[in-house]
């Protein structure tokens, strides 16, 4: 068994372990046709509950055979161009070459004495990050697992910032189409129910700033702290950006934190075409980046970035085993000072591979294709009698509906879409997602692949119409 260690020993049984596994993966991306096999899970789950776990293969070619029948025959493979449902990027090459080294080398970024120069690593590249935000000589920030906690980290933050001895009376303000996460954070920073105060959006789902203004005052008036504002810079379903000075303006007149949300929009920091879209963010007290949405890094890998470094102090504790004070009075740079977790993965290497191999204007380009071809499938719908899209794209998501001329029942329609979602989802040869947009049934497709063209779009929407169409004949068959 211990040559299953991977030491000085075992150099060899290592490269040969992986170099097996990465032949299949590469054979697989090569060899794989669609995006999803639509296998059910009904299909799927006995073959790995019929997998005793207490009887291991031992030999790795046997054990790679069997993961082929359980995962990677089937798996949803957002390399393919046909994927297109949620915010999930075709992954770079460098980037994976970085993961495959953070884990033979299994750096754990908590403190100095566990990493060395991957602490160093990150640092440099969070003094990137908020350098191309803009955020100033005090910003700081840290390697977060992805944009939930890097959320709930910013708003626990901005918490304590408020300085309000009565959790009941803190409000966090968030456009109605703000992440989830931001409610989620509230209950586990112990905010009352109506922690979260939604604001409406205008007719491109960006946050209306007269609406903002006006629930900022009426928190004043209720006697009630707005404790943050949370502007989003993407938001997940339409990729709408806020606008972020005006945002920035209204939260200086009332004292809130102002945290920008761009786990998604952040691609653009890379972009330079497209990085007007988000100015207005280096006025942010707290961003959220999630590069492993739209830098093309493998999951996880985002980052919290704060302007001022001393309010990451309100997540610092010290225990004498791993990071006690003498080493702050020593200069010594333990990262778990700045962050939620302990043992943290050296997440950072694969953006640091990637930006020493492609630079910061290849990840940006690659990015900027998909928000063009974003524009390019807003056309093609707009133009499309059958579909009603939703709001023309500031990043790369497209809304929109299936609407035949001949069913005037929204509710029929919406059964129509749900089924076309499904169907396509079961036939494998595209992925799609779904949303409500306005009480109805919404499909979307999240662009992140540039290798997506527009006739993969125009294919995948005469698929959708096929299904939904054939759903629609049955139903009228049905209803005979
Ligand atoms: C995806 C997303 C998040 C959550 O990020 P995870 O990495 O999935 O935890 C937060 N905010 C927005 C706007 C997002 O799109």
């Amino acid at each position: 068994m211990r040559s299953h260690l991977l030491n000085g020993l075992t150099a060899e049984h290592y490269r040969r372990s992986v170099t097996e596994g990465v032949e299949r993966v590469a054979a697989k991306l090569a060899a794989t046709e669609r995006p999803f096999t639509g296998v059910a899970v009904d299909e799927l789950s006995p073959r790995v509950d019929a997998i005793d776990l207490d009887r291991p293969l031992g030999d790795t070619a046997a054990v790679l055979d069997e993961l082929e029948d359980v995962y990677l025959k089937d798996a949803v493979y957002f390399h393919h161009p046909r994927y297109l449902a949620h915010l999930n990027c075709p992954v770079v090459i460098p980037a994976v070459l970085g993961e495959a080294v953070l884990c033979a080398v299994n750096s754990s970024l908590d403190t100095w004495d566990q990493s060395a120069g991957g602490t160093l690593i990150e640092r440099k590249l969070i003094d990137w990050t908020t350098a191309r935000i803009g955020l100033g000589p005090a910003a700081d920030g840290v390697f977060t697992s992805g944009g939930s906690q890097s959320n709930l980290q910013a708003l626990l933050l901005a918490r304590e910032e408020a300085k309000c001895d009565d959790p009941g009376k803190l409000r966090i303000l968030a456009s109605e189409v703000g992440h989830f996460s931001v409610q989620k954070s509230a209950k586990l920073l112990g905010l009352g129910p109506d922690a979260v105060v939604t604001v409406p959006v205008d007719r491109d789902k960006r946050m209306r700033t007269v609406a903002l203004a006006r629930e900022l005052e009426r928190c004043l008036a209720e006697g009630l702290v707005p404790m943050a504002v949370v502007a989003t810079a993407g938001t997940t379903d339409f990729g709408s950006i806020d606008p972020l000075p005006e945002i920035a303006e209204l939260c200086d007149r009332y004292g809130a934190w102002l945290h920008v949300d761009a786990a998604y929009g952040c691609g653009l920091l890379a972009s330079r075409r497209y990085r007007y879209r988000i100015d207005g963010i280096e006025r942010a007290d707290s961003v959220t980046v999630d590069y492993h949405k739209s830098f093309f890094q493998p999951v996880s890998s985002s980052a919290v970035l704060v302007r001022d470094a001393s309010t990451l102090r309100h997540a610092t504790y010290h225990a004498e085993y791993l990071n006690p004070r003498r080493a702050v009075r020593e200069h010594i740079p333990n990262q778990v000072d700045k962050s939620l977790q302990t043992t943290r993965r050296f997440d950072a290497l694969k953006l640091w591979l990637t930006l020493r191999v492609m630079g910061a204007d290849g990840i940006g380009g690659l990015f900027d294709e998909v928000c063009d071809l974003a524009v390019r499938g807003w056309h093609l719908l707009a133009a499309d009698p059958r579909y009603d899209v939703v709001v023309e794209p500031s990043l790369s998501t497209l809304v929109f509906r299936y609407v035949p001329a001949a069913v005037t029942d929204p509710a029929e329609i919406d059964r129509a879409n749900l089924h076309a979602r499904k169907a396509l989802f079961a036939s494998g040869d595209a992925v799609v997602a779904g949303t409500k947009v306005g009480g109805r049934h919404y499909l979307k497709f999240t662009l992140l692949n540039p290798e997506t063209t527009p006739s993969d779009i125009a294919a995948v929407l005469d698929l959708i119409a096929g299904h939904a169409e054939q759903y629609l004949g049955e139903s009228l068959d049905r209803a005979s």
